[in-house]
């Protein structure tokens, strides 16, 4: 992280990698502006899962949400920019799409809440975590975009 350039995990879940929606996925993450800094698929392990939500180990849909989570390849990646944290939660909608917003990853493509399609971090803290939790220091890449004097660094004018 780079001054006020935040990074977030996003993850197309298994029935996002199966009904191929990742490149739709990531292209809208490209079209808005942010850049790509890690990017892998992999298929995700209870232990990871059970770190990654430590917070929901209690609720009555926790074994139904490990089951989907490991019912196939995920594809996570790491996503950077000017309040990325937040303005991907809003790319990806209500965390049950029947009340997910049209424009929406989950309002355009699903219908369901225990098949969302996608995972965004919720928070700067959640996302360091997360992060963290996924990805090895090695596998995230610092580059320069050619159309950074664009999309980056005007957010270091205080404007
Ligand atoms: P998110 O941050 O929007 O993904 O939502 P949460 O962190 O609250 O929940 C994590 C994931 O658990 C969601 O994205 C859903 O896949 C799943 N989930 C949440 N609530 C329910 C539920 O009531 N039933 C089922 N089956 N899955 C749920
Ligand atoms: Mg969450």
């Amino acid at each position: 992280k780079r001054g006020n350039v935040e990074r977030t995990l996003i993850a197309v879940k298994p029935d996002g990698v199966q009904r191929r929606l990742v490149g739709q996925i990531m292209q809208r993450f490209e079209q808005r502006g942010f850049k790509l800094v890690g990017l892998k698929m992999l298929q995700v392990s209870d232990d990871l899962l059970s770190q990654h939500y430590c917070e929901l180990r209690t609720k009555p849909f926790y074994p139904r949400l490990l089951h989907y989570m490991t019912s196939g390849p995920v594809v996570a990646m790491v996503w950077e920019g000017h309040k990325v944290v937040q303005t991907s939660r809003t790319m990806v909608g209500h965390t049950n799409p029947a009340e997910a917003q049209a424009g929406t990853v989950r309002g355009d493509f699903s219908f369901h809440v225990s098949r969302n399609v996608v995972h965004a971090s919720d928070s700067l803290e959640g996302a360091q975590r997360e992060i963290q939790l996924w990805f090895q220091r090695k596998e995230l890449l610092n580059w320069d975009c050619c159309d950074q004097t664009i999309t980056c660094e005007w957010v270091n004018l205080n404007i």
